[in-house]
Parts: C-alpha cells; sequence; structure tokens
C-alpha cells in the first residue's frame, strides 16, 4: 500500500479555480486557496496554509494553466508541491455527468471524451472543468484524476421523478431529463446527519435543504437520492438569490413573443436577475434579513417568496418519503440564517416536525440539533463539505484493491 495521503481537490469555474490540499489521515487543510479573474487584466490568488498566515499575489493570470501553475509555486514554498510524493490523486469537481457517471471516475482520454460531450447541457460549467483536468493531467501526467460529478448522487432519482413529461422521443433527442446538481453536498449531508443522530444511514430518510446562493433540496431515502429539486439546469426548484427556480414554461413564450425579450436575455432574466434580488434588488439573505427587520415590504415579500417555496418542497419531500426522520439545513443560508429555518419548519406540529428557538438562534460551526426533544422529525443544522467529500471519494478509489 503506497502511503500517499494527501488529494488535492480543485473546482474550476470560467475565471477562477478553487483548490484545497486535504490529508486524509486526519482531514487537515494543508492549504486553501483561491485563483481568481483568470482572463482579466489582474487576477489575483489568495492562499493559506495550514496553521500560517493569508498570501495574497496579484499579476496577470492569463489562463487556467497560468493558474495552476501559480498554486503549484505556492504549495511548493510551503514544501507541499505537487512533485510531493505523498500526493495520491487529484480530485475535480465536474458538475455534468449525464446519466452516464453515477459514481467518482478516474479519468481516462475516453472518460474526457464523455464529459466533452455533455458540454451542451452544461455550457457553463462543464467546459471550465475539462480544462482544469486537462491542465492537472499535464502537470502531473502519473497522478489518477479523478472525476466527482455533482450530478452523480442523483442517478437514482428514479425514472419517473426524472423525466419531464414530455415527448419522450425529443427529450432523448436532447438528453433534456432532470439531472440534479449539488448532488456532492447532499449526499455528504445526509450522510453526517446519519451520524449526528448516531444512525445507520440506510435506515434513515432525510430532506436535505442546501441554502447557498444556488439552493437546492433533496429526499434521501436509506442513503439513496430519490428526488431533487434542481432539473436539466441548476435554474429549477427553490427561489435562490439571483435563479427564478420553479415557473411556468409558458412565462418564457410570453416573455418572448409578448415582451420582445430575446432567448439570452430571458436567460440572463432567469438566472442572474430573479430570485430574492429580483423580488427585493438583493441576493445577499442577511441583508434581506436586515431590511425585513426594518419593515421593508420588498425584502419582507423575497423573504415570504423564498420560505414558502421552501415549505411547498419539505411538504412534497415528507410525500415522497412517506416516513421523515430529519431534515438538514446547510450551506450559507441553510447554516446561518436561523429566521428561514424557523419560518421554513413553523406550523408543522401535525407533520411531527417542530424546532426549538433556543436551540436554533445558537452559533455554532458544527452538526447541531435544533429540535425539541419531543419532535418526531429531527431538525438539524448539518455545515457541508463538498471539498472533503470530493477528497474522500478520489482516496477511496484510488486505494480500492
Ligand atoms: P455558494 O452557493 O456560493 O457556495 P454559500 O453556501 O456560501 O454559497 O452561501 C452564500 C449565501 O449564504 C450568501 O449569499 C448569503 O445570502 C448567505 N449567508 C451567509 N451568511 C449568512 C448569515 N449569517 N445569515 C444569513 N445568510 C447568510
Amino acid at each position: 500500500m503506497s502511503e500517499a495521503t494527501r488529494i488535492l481537490v480543485l473546482n474550476a469555474g470560467s475565471s477562477s479555480v478553487k483548490y484545497q490540499l486535504i490529508d486524509m489521515v486526519d482531514g487537515a487543510r494543508l492549504a486553501v486557496g483561491l485563483v481568481e479573474r483568470i482572463g482579466e487584466r489582474t487576477g489575483r490568488l489568495a492562499h493559506t496554509p495550514h496553521g500560517g498566515e493569508r498570501r495574497e499575489r496579484t499579476e496577470p493570470v492569463p489562463d487556467h494553466a497560468a493558474a495552476l501553475r501559480a498554486m503549484a509555486e505556492e504549495l511548493a514554498a510551503d514544501g507541499i508541491g505537487l512533485d510531493s510524493p505523498e500526493l495520491a490523486a487529484i480530485g475535480h469537481r465536474v458538475v455534468h455527468g449525464g446519466k452516464r457517471f453515477t459514481a467518482p471516475t478516474v479519468v481516462t482520454d475516453e472518460v474526457l471524451t464523455e464529459i466533452r460531450r455533455l458540454v451542451p447541457v452544461a455550457p457553463l460549467h462543464n467546459p471550465a472543468n475539462i480544462t482544469g483536468i486537462e491542465v492537472a493531467r499535464a502537470l502531473r501526467p502519473d497522478l489518477p484524476q479523478v472525476a466527482v460529478f455533482d450530478t452523480a448522487f442523483h442517478t437514482t432519482v428514479p425514472e419517473y421523478a426524472a423525466r419531464y413529461a414530455i415527448d419522450t422521443a425529443v427529450a432523448d433527442e436532447h438528453r433534456v431529463r432532470r439531472y440534479g446538481f449539488h448532488g456532492t453536498s447532499h449526499q455528504y449531508v445526509s450522510r453526517a446527519t446519519a451520524r449526528l443522530l448516531g444512525r445507520d444511514p440506510a435506515e434513515l430518510n432525510v430532506i436535505v435543504l442546501h441554502l447557498g446562493n444556488g439552493a437546492s433540496a433533496s429526499a434521501v431515502a436509506g442513503g439513496v437520492c430519490v428526488e431533487t429539486s434542481m432539473g436539466l439546469t441548476p435554474l429549477e426548484g427553490l427561489v435562490m438569490g439571483t435563479r427564478s427556480g420553479d415557473l411556468d414554461p409558458g412565462v418564457v413564450f410570453h416573455l418572448h413573443r409578448v415582451g420582445g425579450l430575446s432567448i439570452d436575455e430571458i436567460d440572463d432574466l432567469l438566472n442572474r436577475r430573479s430570485g430574492l434580488l429580483g423580488l427585493c434588488g438583493e441576493n445577499d439573505m442577511r441583508e434581506v434579513l436586515r431590511r425585513t427587520e426594518e419593515g421593508d415590504p420588498a425584502a419582507r415579500l423575497a423573504f415570504d417568496a423564498y420560505v414558502h417555496r421552501l415549505r411547498k418542497y419539505v411538504g412534497g419531500y415528507y410525500a415522497v418519503l412517506g416516513r421523515v426522520d430529519a431534515i438538514a439545513f446547510t450551506a450559507g443560508v441553510g447554516e446561518n440564517a436561523a429566521p428561514v429555518r424557523a419560518a421554513a419548519c413553523a406550523g408543522l406540529a401535525e407533520l411531527g416536525i417542530a424546532v426549538d428557538p433556543e436551540l436554533n438562534s445558537i452559533r455554532s460551526g458544527e452538526p447541531r440539533v435544533i429540535s425539541p426533544e419531543y419532535s418526531r422529525v429531527t431538525v438539524a443544522v448539518v455545515p457541508t463539505d463538498e471539498e472533503l467529500e470530493i477528497a474522500q471519494q478520489a482516496y477511496a478509489l484510488v486505494h480500492q484493491g
């Protein structure tokens, strides 16, 4: 067995690369960093080694290759460079794995080709993820590169829930179906919830509410995802920071035919100028909460619309699961916004759901229960850790056999 116990996790976006070097023996972050503004006049790198000071560099970063070179220099300066024999693999976040990728996968040329074939259904994300893999491969061609897909955890959603009720031939020709996203987070949080409760994930039914800038819900039955709120793209489902979530597809036809907006303008409207931002001009929940307290009616409406949609999903997923053992709140809003959690669960005593106001108001970075003793359903706050999940999946894969 090799002694290599470190995983470098890369999350390559169109103009940024986030990275973490994690030691799998104890989960320690040996380094955490971000390179941003790739391709702009001045790029920026921020790098924090374990127990050390944060360092920043401002310089042109023309492309992803330059970004990863800068990252490699910083890691080398800390004595944990990419040439280290302790590096076991590089784990890549890949947004779209389609129907094919149901588990983490060691990248080969054939796998890369398949990820490329998925670009039409993930035009904003997969190209950058592919570039990240190609550049990392060039830096360490001998090292396993593992792709961990945001969609993989949702590939167990039954066909009747994954299909849109449209012509099957048209849907299949264009790969139109519900894929779901944030899967790595839903998987991590559903398991962490079982751990918090001291239960086996296989015997637990959990509703996971991942509420960040993007937001999604999932229903997890015995560790297996059976329903999730995002669809072909991350636009479906909950009200988000800047995305509308669910709407009548007729709205798109209407805005185009009657409103005269182009398809690109509608895409921009629904993805970047809707949700909380569209309703009250502010996409950050902290600001929405502050303005709500001051009595601002637009912020109140945005908050109420956000919570109303969330409650519809909680109720819907309750029916999908039949029995719910736990509801887990996670990501920026879920972990920090007590008023959202309280409002999402208010008045649901008949369903066995209750939140204890005092427990709910405690601020902590730890997984914790916020429901009272008598609550049949355990309501919990469970911080997500997508990087650790990617690292664990990559590590498990390269250590098989
Ligand atoms: P991303 O989806 O980009 O990973 P995060 O999970 O970090 O996002 O969530 C970011 C969002 O979390 C912010 O836009 C903000 O609305 C919300 N948030 C962060 N801290 C708080 C807080 N203390 N109270 C309410 N909302 C918060």
